[in-house]
């Protein structure tokens, strides 16, 4: 060992019982470490020979990702200015786990030509940080709770504002009252009603997605911001979840207790400009429950409260309609518009519902998405869908394929395929014989989990159309890149044909675009001969519309398709 390395190790031994870690690296030759001070183990959980010979990387690698960019930043920088530096960063520590350390350091090269020495002191302050990260939080969560307290609320509420100025969206603030709580507070005593407040907190969260904030103004007064929402009745729908949920017993201190809650709504950009209007227009909202009755929700404006209860009544009826014959599918066929043969039957859902007649498909499925029932849609589609076919089938029908819609939330279903899969094995359909139509907003939300079970549908063998072509704005990239079959153009423009010049180019240019993109094209809502006329005069493959048929219910369908092979 040389004299200087010798001098280093004494005054290693001298530092040894300070708080904190001194360290030296020594970068030699090609920037390898040629020694390292022990100390450095103490710190990170690993001894010099860890370092030694290896690159800068290799240290470079012991600073968390996060603060790795402003640690390197600064150790240049001391190096170029012959300066210290002094910052808090975390290290990972060869266990996994993390430290915060206060780290001052310089570079520096004692001899002209010789190594470079890296080194500095650094004081774990983990502890302290933990302390810090506490002390915020607790500054602003209501500590019996875990939620907001009206100070962070009221933040969350401003910037949710600013980002939903800037994004067009929309937000809703629910402000809750327990009913009965002083009584019971008064009855049963203070832990008891903390109790009560923390168990209304956790059912709260169960009814709100993750990234919605809960605060407690104080006493028994919650709020909850519900974060891009699209539509008021969204609103509706989570209040009426939190009131089912809250109006179910408490059990505390072993003893049954009801509590059940009002709660009012109001809505930005709607009812008010800023966090405090907003807030103080669901409180009074919350009040006019509270004077004609409770366990009840109301929207400041009126005009909302009105739309949303109907929203609600109708989810009732929805609920069971899945499950019962208030719900089928109606089949419309498709045809090959040079030889009239018939290629597919499209599936079209319908909704009878006892209160409110016939309610069409583009007023439920969004419905149905919102409140979370399009899994169990989706299932009660796919198996009639299937089940029709292969009881054509054996009638000696056939009908060619199947089209079934599928909107944009049921396609992101990442089981959807492996539900596929299973049904054509139960009913015996070999997967071309199953198409599905997507509509072109849909596709071209470009979400991953769309285009990921477009391959895998794909992949299985089923055959995808994207529908409404012409609806939404298209990137032909994207449209290029899917594994599309069929192109469905948008009724909208046949209604046009051959009256309005505009349709006819749109018409015209969709139909020769779907083909140079090597897609069968078709037109949907053919209901005239003139449009039918134009539409074969433009070469397009398929046709579909009132002129052939309206879509029936599947035994005037079954009827329909007998009459044509006969
Ligand atoms: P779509 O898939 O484009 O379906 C065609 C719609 O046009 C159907 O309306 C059909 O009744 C109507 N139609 C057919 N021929 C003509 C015609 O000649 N003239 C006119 N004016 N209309 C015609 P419907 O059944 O009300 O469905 C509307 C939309 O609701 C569908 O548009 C589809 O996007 C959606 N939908 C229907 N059933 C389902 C389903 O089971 N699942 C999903 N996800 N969406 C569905
Ligand atoms: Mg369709
Ligand atoms: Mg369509």
């Amino acid at each position: 060992m040389t004299d200087a390395l010798a001098a280093m190790r004494r005054m290693e031994s001298l530092i040894a019982g300070l708080p904190g870690v001194v360290y030296r690296f020594v970068m030699g030759r090609k920037g390898k470490v040629e020694y390292v001070s022990r100390q450095i183990a103490d710190l990170c959980g690993v001894g010099p020979e860890h370092f030694m010979d290896q690159g800068s990387e290799k240290l470079a690698l012991l600073i968390h990702p996060d603060n790795r960019m402003q640690v390197l930043r600064s150790v240049s920088r001391a190096a170029r200015s012959r300066r210290p530096f002094a910052l808090e960063h975390r290290i990972r520590c060869h266990n996994g786990a993390q430290k915060w350390v206060w780290h001052r350091g310089a570079v520096v090269r004692p001899d002209p030509g010789g190594p470079l020495h890296l080194e500095g002191f650094a004081l774990d302050i983990t502890e302290r940080k933990r302390q810090e990260r506490e002390l915020a939080w607790l500054a602003q969560h209501d500590v019996l709770t875990g939620t907001a307290n009206r100070g962070r609320f009221m933040e969350e509420v401003s910037a949710c504002m600013q980002r939903a100025e800037r994004h067009g969206e929309m937000l809703a603030c629910l402000f809750l009252d327990i009913d009965r709580f002083k009584r019971i507070n008064d009855t049963f005593g203070h832990a008891f009603g903390d109790e009560l407040l923390r168990c209304i907190a956790r059912r709260i969260r169960r009814c709100v997605r993750g990234n919605d904030v809960i605060g407690r103004l104080g006493g028994d007064e919650f709020v909850v911001l519900l974060d891009g929402i699209t539509a008021p009745q969204d609103a509706a729908v989570a209040a009426q979840k939190i009131l089912i949920e809250l109006a179910a017993p408490f059990t505390i201190q072993g003893r049954r207790i009801e509590a059940g809650a009002s709660i009012g709504i109001s809505c930005y950009p709607g009812d008010a400009g800023d966090a405090a209007s907003l807030l103080r227009n669901a409180d009074a909202a919350m009040y006019s429950v509270k004077r004609t009755g409770r366990r009840a929700f109301r929207f400041y404006s009126e005009e909302m409260s009105g739309r949303a209860f109907e929203t609600l009544a109708l989810l009732g009826g929805l609920r069971d309609a899945i499950g019962s014959d208030a719900m089928n599918l109606c089949y419309q066929p498709r045809l090959d518009l040079r030889t009239g043969r018939v290629v597919a039957m499209e599936a079209l859902a319908r909704w009878h519902s006892e209160q409110y007649g016939n309610v069409p498909p583009a007023r439920f499925i969004p419905l149905l998405e919102d409140a979370g029932m399009t899994e169990a849609f989706t299932s009660r589609v796919l198996n009639d869908a299937c089940r029709q076919l292969s009881r054509w089938d054996a009638e000696g029908m056939p009908a060619a394929r199947m089209a079934i819609n599928l909107s944009a939330r049921q396609f992101r279903n990442d089981t959807l395929p492996e539900q596929v899969e299973a049904l054509l094995a139960e009913h015996r359909i070999v997967p071309e014989r199953i198409e599905f139509e997507i509509s072109e907003l849909a596709v071209m939300e470009d979400h991953p989990a769309a285009t990921e079970s477009m391959h895998r549908l794909h992949r299985l063998g089923v055959r995808l159309a994207i529908d409404d072509f012409g609806s939404g704005s298209s990137s032909l990239h994207l449209l290029k890149q899917l594994p599309l079959e069929y192109l469905k153009v948008d009724r909208r423009f046949i209604a046009g044909v051959p009256s309005d010049d505009d349709d006819i180019a749109l018409t015209e240019a969709i139909i020769a675009m779907g083909k140079r993109l090597g897609l069968r094209v078709v037109a949907e809502g053919i209901e005239t001969e003139a449009q039918g006329v134009f539409v074969r005069a433009n070469e397009c493959d398929e046709g579909q519309g009132f002129l052939f048929s309206r879509p029936m219910p599947a035994e005037d369908a079954g009827e329909w398709l007998r009459r044509r092979l006969h």
